[in-house]
C-alpha cells in the first residue's frame, strides 16, 4: 500500500523509506509540511506519517489543514521522546495514532496496518472478500483455503482492490496507488497485472465496468463458481 512520509530529516527519512519499503509499503517522502498538504490532499494515500517538525509550516499546521478539507486518510504523527504536548495536540488535530521517536520500524509498520485497516473498516487482521483472504502481516492471499502465489505487484493491486471491494476504481485511481514516485509505468501494466490475478484466482475475482474501470465484488466466490 502506498504511504507519504513526511520528515526532514535526511538520516531518520531514508532510515524509515526504507525500513517501510522492506515491510513492503511504497513510499512517497516529502521533507516539508507544505509537500506534505499538498500529496496528502491528491487522496492518493493509504496512510500518512508525518513528523511534527517540519519546515516551511510544521506537521500540526498541516494536519489541521488536511482535516479542514475534509481528508480522512489515518495519519500518523512522530514526536520527540518528551512531546506530551505535542502528542495530546496531535490527536486533537486529527492524528490517528503516534509513535515517538526513535521509531521501531516493525512497530510502525503494525500500527499503520491498522490504521489503514480501521479506515476502511476492517476489524480483524486478516481481511476477507468472500473466498477470499488477505493476511496483510505475512501478505499471504488464499482462496478457498488454498494458497495463491502472487508476484509483489499483483498482491499489491489485489489489495487495492480488497480494500475497496464494491466499489468502481478506474484505472487512473489503481494506478495512482500502485505506484510510488519515479516508478515507471508502461500503458497497460494494470491491465496485464489484472489479466494475470484473473488467471491465478478466477476470472470473477475482478470484474471489468466498462467504459469505467474495474470492481471486485464484495463476496469473491469460490473457485468453481467463479465467473
Ligand atoms: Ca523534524
Amino acid at each position: 500500500m502506498r504511504v507519504l512520509l513526511a520528515e526532514d530529516d535526511e538520516l531518520l527519512g531514508a532510515g524509515l523509506r526504507a525500513g517501510l519499503q522492506q515491510q513492503g509499503f511504497m513510499v512517497d517522502w516529502v521533507r516539508d509540511g507544505v509537500a506534505a498538504e499538498r500529496e496528502l490532499l491528491t487522496g492518493q494515500y493509504q496512510a500518512a506519517v508525518l513528523d511534527l517538525g517540519l519546515p516551511r509550516q510544521d506537521g500540526m499546521q498541516c494536519l489541521a489543514a488536511v482535516r479542514a478539507r475534509k481528508l480522512s486518510t489515518p495519519v500518523l504523527v512522530l514526536t520527540a521522546r518528551d512531546g506530551v504536548p505535542d502528542r495530546i495536540a496531535g490527536l486533537d488535530a486529527g492524528a490517528d495514532d503516534y509513535l515517538v521517536k526513535p521509531v521501531d520500524l516493525l512497530e510502525l509498520a503494525a500500527r499503520l496496518r491498522a490504521l489503514v485497516r480501521r479506515s476502511h473498516g476492517v476489524a480483524e487482521p486478516e481481511w476477507a472478500a468472500g473466498a477470499l483472504r488477505m493476511d496483510p502481516v505475512a501478505r499471504q492471499v488464499r482462496l478457498d483455503d488454498a494458497l495463491v502465489e502472487l508476484s509483489a505487484r499483483e498482491y499489491e493491486l489485489l489489495q487495492i482492490f480488497m480494500l475497496h471491494a464494491g466499489r468502481v476504481l478506474t484505472r487512473d485511481q489503481v494506478e495512482q496507488q500502485l505506484y510510488q514516485w519515479g516508478a515507471e509505468v508502461s500503458s497497460n501494466t494494470v491491465e496485464v497485472h489484472v489479466y494475470h490475478l484473473r488467471k491465478k484466482l478466477h476470472a470473477g475475482v475482478i470484474e471489468t465496468i466498462r467504459g469505467v474501470g474495474y470492481m471486485m465484488p464484495k463476496l469473491v466466490k469460490p473457485r468453481g463458481e467463479g465467473a
